[in-house]
């Protein structure tokens, strides 16, 4: 392992040196999305500017060249995620849309009046409210699994719950709100043993660590391209080929047909049946970018770095009158999760923007996993490996102020001379 350098990590990252309200940026809100590289920036405009054309119907050298960089980026990402067969990445406009194309089309197909799906109780609205959509038409079942105390999954109700055979079980691998990470192999091998079809949603897990889905053991993965570095507006849906080709498409339009005619319609084979329309094409050789640009660094050492961070941000905090963190598990993500006593989320969140701190107050769209918690929202400080330790110190000192209530300013130039 390499040792962690988040000075010149940062040096890639041209947003992380601007201002806000007159002060050095801390940017706290990883979960929310995060910042790109320059090499991700320099991508997008290098294919507007030189590369631009439409895919895969075009009978010009521009457009057979977008096209190969286009599926070029698709194995690019498949192969991140351990997949050889790269037509089974199908590429969305994140993790929403992906969980929406299992639920519209996989879930039409097999879902009947009766059937149980289980969800998470910490988890997304993305992985909630297309659920609910269908179920609602389908008289389908839906159950959370509960959380314990401590925050981690309560393995003996999911065990239960398995007992009444839920025919799809869609997890989360790390929870946006808690940063909690799951135990995504064994909540997937015990869903596989009880029968059902698993969807795991790993919009958070992949901004820290790599995966590889030959041995997570689902069947549908969806996450988001701009929560890796990469581009808004792209993401992508792997599914077990078996599964994607019995499955109809869900949307309809150019690019998804073999043949078209007013008697009938015939569809295209893997991956451009579920690809409607005109796609997201600089979007995913950005996205591209950003795996190549992860790949070149040591992320065990990312990792580490961001531990520490936790580690360090916790330990400054927990010296604060009132600081209560949610408890998140015995394993998490560089995510902090928080109330500060006596002060309201969104009144803590604004004094810290004023410092230049962006932290994100609020229900994380995860309302269900609020309610269980008796929380309006929490606070939340989600660290990325271009982080630094001076920055969590400068998120404690922030918080300690406002605490002893001396709304004095933030001393600029220690910052200013510091890690950046
Ligand atoms: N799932 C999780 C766990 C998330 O954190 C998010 C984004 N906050 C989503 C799903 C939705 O992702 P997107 O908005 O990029 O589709």
């Amino acid at each position: 392992m390499t040792p962690a350098d988040p000075k010149r990590w940062r040096r890639d990252f041209p947003l992380l040196s601007v201002r806000a309200h007159g002060q050095p940026l801390v940017y706290l809100d990883n979960a929310a999305t995060t910042q790109k590289p320059r090499t991700v920036i320099d991508t997008v405009s290098r294919f507007y500017k030189t590369g631009n054309a439409n895919v895969h119907r075009g009978s010009h050298a521009l457009s057979a060249q977008a096209t190969a960089a286009f599926e070029q980026a698709r194995s690019t990402v498949a192969h991140w995620l351990g997949i050889e067969d790269s037509a089974t990445l199908i590429w969305t406009r994140g993790t929403t849309e992906a969980i929406n194309l299992v639920a519209h089309s996989w879930g039409a197909q097999h879902l009947r009046k009766g059937d149980l799906i289980l969800l998470m109780q910490s988890a997304h609205h993305a992985n909630i409210v297309p659920w609910q959509m269908l179920a609602a038409s389908r008289e389908v079942r839906i159950e959370a699994i509960p959380l314990q105390a401590d925050g981690d999954i309560d393995h003996e109700a999911y065990h239960r719950l398995l007992e009444q055979r839920p025919v799809l079980v869609a997890l989360g691998q790390v929870s946006n709100a808690l940063g909690t990470i799951y135990p995504i192999t064994d909540l997937c091998r015990e869903a596989k043993a009880a029968g059902a079809t698993v969807l795991v949603d790993g919009a958070q897990a992949l901004p820290h660590f790599d995966i590889d889905l030959n041995t997570l053991g689902c069947d549908f993965y969806a996450f988001s391209g701009h929560k890796v570095f990469g581009p808004t507006g792209i993401g992508a849906l792997w599914g077990r080929r078996e599964l994607l080709e019995s499955m109809p498409p869900w949307q309809g339009g150019g690019e998804m047909i073999e043949h078209v005619s007013f008697d009938a319609t015939t569809y295209a084979g893997l991956p451009f049946k579920f690809e409607a329309g005109t796609p997201n094409i600089a979007g995913a050789i950005g996205l591209s970018a950003a795996i190549h640009y992860l790949n070149a660094q040591d992320r065990v050492a990312m990792d580490a770095h961001e531990q520490s961070l936790l580690d360090h941000a916790l330990d400054c905090c927990s010296q604060i009158p009132g600081f209560r963190p949610i408890p998140s598990g015995a394993r998490r993500v560089s995510l902090v999760s928080f109330e500060l006593e006596g002060h309201h989320q969104q009144d803590v969140a604004h004094w810290l923007d004023q410092q230049g701190i962006a932290v994100r107050a609020g229900h994380h769209c995860a309302m269900p996993l609020m309610q269980s918690l008796g929380l309006p929202g929490t606070l939340r400080a989600s660290f990325a490996f271009y982080n630094t330790h001076q920055e969590a110190e400068h998120l404690a000192l922030a918080l300690e102020q406002l605490v002893q209530s001396q709304k004095t300013t933030l001393p600029v130039a220690d910052l200013e001379q510091s890690n950046y």
